[in-house]
């Protein structure tokens, strides 16, 4: 977080919830840095503090009323923000105490908040801050917000309620903010949004002017325009949150090309029929099978990656063996699965067949243990290959140069482990060619086999 001199009144940020609320933060600290604020590293150092809230899960809610508690307690001039604070209710408790409440998305609200409360130098520096904006994550890879909001109606999901319909950005707007993030030397470019498949809808795939052509406001125009800019600066696009729709497999088609990342990050949420419906999603189980393989027929190192839920209402035995079966037969790369959570506002609450929490407890642990056999036997299958990674971070306490593979992404997926002593001069953001020497479940450890310069030694 950059630091000012005393006379700069500080902000202290403390930002929770998924990667879209992250990109949330880092616009508000980005238009705080251009009024000429600056950032504490801690409550008692500053001014005021936002908190910027996660409201999806119960127990998301409570982490984010923790923090805000804390920060009242702390500081006392506490401005909330994000998910939970489209839920004034949530926040009755604290409501007198706390100088503003904003909802998700809602930046300009959250700094006119900040105004009113500690105001601006009178002799903004805005130089000091970067084209791209400020970022919370480090500085060789970044998310970058295509869309906000959801128009699907998933019974377990009040997304679309917090962050309203899908609102997409213009397709030049995107890329102007590609191409700056680039030009700082961004190495990975992560694409986040809630629906990220369903890019442009909202916008009838509305045209803008980028360079010297027209880009049409559809996933596989943006896809392309962004992988190709990657490219010219030797970095990874990655997307993320693609919903099962039909058109997903142009994009797998991008990512044969090269343009993408081979990585296909495609939440199904389960496999029975019965409990797909009862959620309001896609529920064609055999069908999706039959994707997955001819995915893997265009893009054979293509790496997918999904998330589960079991426990939801109504899920039988039968149903989660159902997705066990599914998920020997589809063999995914990532997996992650959550116990269903009473989510205040969702319409899945008011089903019938609540799922005792052992008994969810008991399938998550079995669910897990049969995806660690085959996330075990495919991170084993790469022992003796070669390929590009890009080093994260050094480890000093273990000597050991972090890095992560096209199939890996930050935070979520598994590692690439290099002995220091072999690639000493290794920094955040190089890419280096190595070769895995010996897997373990989710991480594999490498020996650099020659170093790269940029992503196209991919
Ligand atoms: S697609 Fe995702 S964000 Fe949209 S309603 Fe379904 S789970 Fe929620």
């Amino acid at each position: 977080m950059p630091q000012d001199n005393a006379r700069v009144p500080r902000i202290g940020i403390v930002s929770l919830g998924c990667a879209k609320a992250l990109v949330d933060s880092e616009q508000i600290i980005s238009l705080l840095r251009a009024q000429g604020y600056g950032f504490a590293p801690d409550h008692a150092g500053a001014d005021a503090v936002i908190v910027n809230t996660c409201g999806f899960l119960d127990s998301a809610r409570a982490e984010s009323l923790a923090a805000i508690a804390e920060a009242l307690d702390e500081n006392g001039k506490v401005i909330v923000t994000g998910c939970l604070g489209a839920e004034p209710e949530a926040l009755a408790e604290h409501a007198e105490k706390l100088i503003a409440i904003t909802g998700p998305a809602q930046a300009h609200e959250v700094i006119r908040a900040v105004n009113a409360a500690v105001p601006p130098p009178h002799d903004p520096k805005l130089e000091l801050l970067p084209p791209a904006g400020l970022k919370l994550t480090p500085a060789h890879y970044a998310y970058l917000k295509i869309s906000e909001g959801c128009s699907n109606r998933c019974s377990f999901c009040i997304i679309p309620r917090l962050r309203g319909p899908l609102a997409s950005r213009p397709a030049a707007e995107v890329l102007a903010e590609a191409e700056a993030l680039l030009r700082r030397g961004v190495k990975e470019l992560l694409i986040v949004s809630q629906d990220t498949a369903a890019y442009g809808q909202d916008i009838r795939y509305a045209s803008s002017r980028w360079r010297d052509a027209e880009v049409r406001a559809h996933i596989h125009d943006l896809a392309r325009a962004l992988g190709t800019l990657a490219q010219e600066h030797g970095a990874w696009l990655r997307l993320h949150y693609l919903y099962p729709y039909p058109h997903l497999d142009a994009l797998v088609e991008l990512m044969a090309e090269g343009l993408a990342l081979p990585y296909l990050d495609v939440p199904l949420q389960h496999a029975a029929p019965a409990v797909l419906k009862a959620m309001k999603r896609p529920a064609n189980t055999e069908k999706m099978l039959q994707r997955i393989e001819a995915w893997r027929r265009i893009c054979p190192d293509v790496a997918i990656r999904s998330t589960f839920i079991v426990g939801f209402p109504g899920e039988t035995e039968e149903d989660f063996e159902q997705l066990l079966a599914f998920l020997r037969a589809a063999r995914l790369d990532r997996v992650g699965c959550f116990i269903y959570e009473h989510v205040q506002g969702a319409a899945a609450n008011a089903l019938a067949g609540a799922v005792p929490p052992q008994v969810a407890e008991e399938r998550r642990a079995r669910l897990m243990q049969l995806q660690e056999e085959i996330a075990a036997e495919k991170t084993a299958e790469l022992v003796g290959h070669e390929e590009v990674v890009l080093v994260d971070g050094i480890d000093a306490e273990q000597d050991v140069v972090i890095a992560r593979s096209r199939r890996d992404a930050p935070e979520v997926d598994g590692l690439v482990l290099i002995p220091r002593e072999l690639a000493p001069a290794a920094q955040p953001g190089d890419f280096l060619r190595v070769r895995h020497t010996a897997a373990e479940v989710h991480d594999l450890w490498a020996e650099p086999s020659a170093s790269r310069k940029g992503a196209e030694a991919t």
